[in-house]
Formats: C-alpha cells, structure tokens, sequence
C-alpha cells in the first residue's frame, strides 16, 4: 500500500535506468519514504546515490529535459519535475567536531547515509536497482516506529543530538506535526544537550518554530520544548509565563497553559503564521506587570502595552526581520484586550469607530485572536464572554457597514490645506487633520468631504489660519 504513489512516480525508473547505466546504486529516501507510509503528500524527493549524486542529477535532469542546479560545495544537485523538487546527494559517512554542526564528510554506503539521519522514521530508503525495485531499507526499524508514533534516533541519542542539536527541535518539531511522542530515553538527551543549542544559527531555531507553530495542534511542540528544558534557551519570555501564585488563598491562571490554549483556538480558525505567533505572544507581558491588590486580587494593568513592546526584542533575539508581520504581530498583541474591554465599557458607536481605526484591515484576525483568547475553567464565564463578544462582532458589521471606518482616509489632507490656507508645511496642518479625524470617529460629523471640509475652515478659523483671497470656496 505504502508504495502507490511511489510506483505511480515515473521519475523513479527513470533514475533506476540511468543509476544503471552509470554503474552506481541509487535509492530514495529520507521524508519522502516517510510520507509514502503516512499517506501524507510530499513534493519534495531526496535520492542518495553510492557514487556522485552531481553525475546522476546532471544525467536524469537532461532525460527529463528539465534544469538541474549543482551545489558542488554541499556535493548536491536539484531539479524540478512536474512540480516536485528533486534532489541527489552522494551516500556519505560523517564525523563532527565539537564546534560546529558541519561535520567532516567521506564518500560512504547506502548505511553509513542512513547512519547520519536524525530519526529512523526518517532513514527509510527504497531501492531503485532493477533487481529489487521499490525494495525497503530500514536497518532500524523506522516502519515500526511509524506505526507506533515515535521519533526516535537511529544511534545512540547523545551522540545524534550533540552531533547536531538542530535535530533536537527537528524531533519536537515532527512530533508536533505528526503527532508521534518521542521516546523518553531521547527527550531525556535532548535535556541533557540543551546547552549545545548554542552552537545554532538563530535563524535555523526560528524555521523551526514557524513549523512548530504551523503545525495542527502546536502546543504539542511548545509543550515539548518546555519540558525538554529547550524553551528557556530559545524563548525565556514564553517560559517565564508558567506557575500560578498564591496570596490570600487567590491564585491566577497559569498563563502558560493558557498561552497554549489560545495558539491552539487560533490554530483551529487560522493557518496564519503570523496571527499563530501574535497568539502565542499576546500575554508576553504578564510577568513583568503581575500585582496582587487585595481589593480586586492578580491583576496585570498595561500587560498589553509592556507586551508590544517587548516584541521587536523577541524578534531580534530569533533573528527574525523586524518588518511588517513584527509589526502586524505587535499591533495584535498590543490591540488584544480591545474587543473584550470595549463591553465592559458600554458598547457605543464611537469606541467601536476607535477600534476599527486603529486595527484596520487587521480587525478580523484581532478578533480571531480575541476570540481564542476566551479560555476559562469556569463554563459560567466562558459563556458570559462569548455572549459578549459576540455583540461586541455585531456591533462592528452594523458601525462599518454604516460609517467605513476600517480602511479610514482623512478626507481632509495635508495638501489640501496648504493649498486652501497658502501655507507651507507646519505644526497646524497635523492638528487640524486630528481635529476632523477625531470628529469623525467620535461621530459628531459623517464621514465624507462635504461635511470634514466645513469642519476644517470653522476650526481653522477659531485656530486664526487666514483664509487665502480670491479662492472661492470647494
Ligand atoms: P519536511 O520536508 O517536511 O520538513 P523532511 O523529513 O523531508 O521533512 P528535510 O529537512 O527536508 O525534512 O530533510 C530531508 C531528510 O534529510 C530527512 O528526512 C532526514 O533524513 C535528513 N535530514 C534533514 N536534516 C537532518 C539533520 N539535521 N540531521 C540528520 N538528518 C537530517
Ligand atoms: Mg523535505
């Protein structure tokens, strides 16, 4: 069964045919064996050749007349094939050195290559001799983990992760993925090895966050790099949410796993990155703001605010660019409480033209994430809160349908102004812009020029702007 769509794939006789008559033996392996027993799709196919993976890339890409790329510091070639990405390597044989997860390489057989695989579901191959076409090479028993669910390391853990400890998130990472639990003699290594994180490149961590945080049920990895003692070498603010405090008997919720919780409830709604990342960010600000009061018991004033601001600083830390999605992310975390503390308030017009203001095209995933963010082991309270938050969503259909706020454009501009008044750029123009923004947000006039224009020349007016002669009036 697991061989449907590997015996469908014409690609692969055609390697077996020119493997052949090149002298060399050549199989498939790594994720695309995996991906065949898991029935899961995968375009991307990696061939490992006893010989040089450059040759036979070069070979099958002009039978195929397609255009192969040759990475010859890396000994690799890849071309694509009816929209999969195919890539050869030669069998190797590693060693490494303390320092460094580049390991010193040798020509090497078919098991020295499954050797050098992070996990045996990971080091399945099938032959493409002739002889034994589709044939499997599992020397460790990877069909058997598969069935079972688990990641586990070819060789001795120790010796795998320290070798390379990217392939420390990589286990968490497929875990998570797919589900599999990591047998415990490998998550108690991973523990052990944490300190060699170090030798990572920042961004390396971070691709696999983003697979982690994509996967269908993320807190399986985000609860796997916390109890693997890994979460503190790569996100300590995420760490630093766990625990629950006690005084006077009160205790708060562990924001931890009520982080998880959210990511989760966005995860269901969302396939965004980058909303996934706001939700796994939003309460980043708690620790540093927690206070017991003994009024009102565990509060967390500005956690929103301090949260925001701690996020280009995340950013940085993982290397990631500080663009448009930190800002989009920041911009989330800040806004988060908005939807919810707008009901508390009472739910007017103007407060929900503020809202729509200040989140614009991203009010939608706000409230996925406000939405998520409803956690609570009280039924009672979770049901108040859906109810409010769903007036709060009625609400924002009826305002914008009615007042356009959410892509909001000062009719009246800068230009216009200078233009209307012969004045150059200066301090006034900005104030009155806000003066007419704020009128129309706070309702007091419509959103159109007609009526924002009117309202400009009666404040500038009051402001002394001296009207320009000659102009007759827009
Ligand atoms: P996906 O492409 O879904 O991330 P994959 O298993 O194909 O999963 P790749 O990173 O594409 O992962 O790697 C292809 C194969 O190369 C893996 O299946 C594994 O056999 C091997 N491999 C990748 N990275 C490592 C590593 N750090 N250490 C050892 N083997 C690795
Ligand atoms: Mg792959």
């Amino acid at each position: 069964m697991q061989n449907v769509e590997f015996l469908s794939n014409d690609i692969f006789r055609i390697v077996s045919q020119v493997a052949k008559e090149a002298g060399v033996r050549a199989y498939v392996i790594g994720g695309y064996v995996r991906d065949c027993f898991l029935q899961r799709h995968c375009k991307d196919i990696d061939i490992v050749v006893e010989g040089s993976g450059i040759e036979i890339a070069t070979k099958v890409a002009g039978v195929v007349k397609s255009k192969v790329t040759v990475f010859k510091r890396f000994g690799t070639a890849m071309f694509r094939y009816k929209g999969m990405e195919i890539e050869f390597v030669g069998a190797r044989k590693e060693s490494y050195r303390a320092d460094s997860r580049n390991p010193i390489v040798e020509n090497g057989t078919l098991e020295d290559d499954q050797k050098r695989r992070d996990f045996t579901i990971n080091a399945l191959a099938f032959s493409l001799q002739e002889e034994d076409f589709g044939k499997l090479a599992d020397p460790f028993n990877g069909v058997r983990d598969l069935q079972a669910g688990l990641i586990r390391t070819p060789l001795d853990p120790d010796t795998t992760y320290s070798d390379d400890p990217l392939r420390m998130i990589r286990a968490i990472r497929f875990a998570s993925q797919l589900s599999f639990s990591i047998v415990p003699e490998s998550l108690e290594s991973i523990r052990r090895n944490r300190k060699r994180l170090d030798i990572l490149s920042r961004e390396r961590i971070s691709d696999e966050l983003h697979k982690i945080l994509l996967s269908p049920k993320p807190s399986v990895g985000l609860r796997l790099l916390e109890e693997t003692e890994l979460m503190p070498e790569i996100l300590p603010q995420i760490s630093r949410l766990k625990g629950v405090e006690m005084v006077d008997g009160k205790g708060h919720k562990d924001n931890f796993a009520h982080t998880l919780q959210v990511v989760d409830n966005v995860a269901e709604k969302s396939d965004n990155l980058w909303l996934r990342w706001a939700a796994l960010l939003h309460d980043i600000g708690k620790p540093q703001t927690k206070r017991f009061e003994p009024s009102v018991g565990w509060t967390f004033h500005s956690h929103d605010f301090i949260g925001a601001r701690m996020v280009p600083g995340i950013f940085r830390q993982l290397k990631m660019p500080l663009n448009e999605k930190m800002r989009y992310v920041q911009k989330l975390v800040q806004l988060h409480l908005r939807p919810i503390a707008l009901v508390q308030d009472e739910v007017t017009d103007s407060a929900v033209r503020r809202l729509l203001f200040d989140a614009g095209d991203d009010i939608d995933d706000l409230m996925t994430l406000c939405e998520a963010d409803i956690t609570s082991k009280n039924d009672r309270v979770v049901l108040k809160h859906r109810h409010n938050f769903a007036m709060v969503k009625q609400k924002l259909i009826e305002v914008e349908q009615k007042d356009a706020i959410r892509n909001f454009k000062n009719p009246v501009t800068g230009e216009m102004i200078m233009e209307r008044y012969n004045i150059p750029p200066c301090r006034e123009i900005g104030e009155l812009k806000e003066y007419v923004k704020n009128a129309i947000l706070d309702g007091k006039i419509e959103n159109n020029v007609a009526q924002a224009y009117a309202l400009m020349e009666q404040r500038a007016e009051e402001m002394g702007l001296g009207k320009r002669d000659g102009r007759a009036d827009a």
